[in-house]
């Protein structure tokens, strides 16, 4: 955790940017809520309480900074907001997300189950797959 925030810190500088306490705050609020698939408003409400002097335009800086230096990433989930989930392995291919119809509630599985369909397109699109966003769309067990 410790090693994360300074490895950041780094990869920042050579940016030429700062963990900057709003900076630290928006990403500790993401880590802290991971598996929730916080969206823009959701972080800026979170962060206003440990932060109250913050702004909803710096946390929307940070967030896309933190997207670039794929620290996070963004999912866009078709409710019409961006989402953000912190990268948990960094070079892994995302997991699936379950999105119920009826709540709204979104779940997360953890196994990739397509290496089958991966191996498959490269070899006949001789094309190399890094990572795919997939989402299902349906009911959960308690709304049925
Ligand atoms: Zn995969
Ligand atoms: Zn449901
Ligand atoms: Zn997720």
């Amino acid at each position: 955790m410790e090693n994360l925030m300074e490895t950041l810190k780094d990869r920042l500088k050579e940016k030429g940017y700062k963990l900057t306490p709003q900076r630290r705050a928006t990403l500790d609020t993401i880590m802290d809520n991971q598996g929730k698939h916080l969206n823009t408003e959701e972080i800026y409400g979170l962060v206003k309480e440990k932060c109250p002097e913050i702004g909803l335009a710096t946390v929307y800086r940070t967030l896309q900074l933190l997207e670039e230096m794929q620290v996070i990433s963004r999912i866009n989930l078709d409710d019409g907001c961006s989402r953000y989930e912190f990268n948990t392995h960094e070079d892994d291919h995302q997991h699936h997300h379950l999105i119920c119809q009826s709540c709204g509630s979104i779940t997360e599985v953890e196994i990739d189950l397509l290496e089958h369909l991966e191996e498959e397109i490269e070899k006949n699109h001789d094309f190399h797959i890094n990572d795919h966003k997939v989402k299902f769309f349906g009911i959960c067990s308690k709304c049925r």
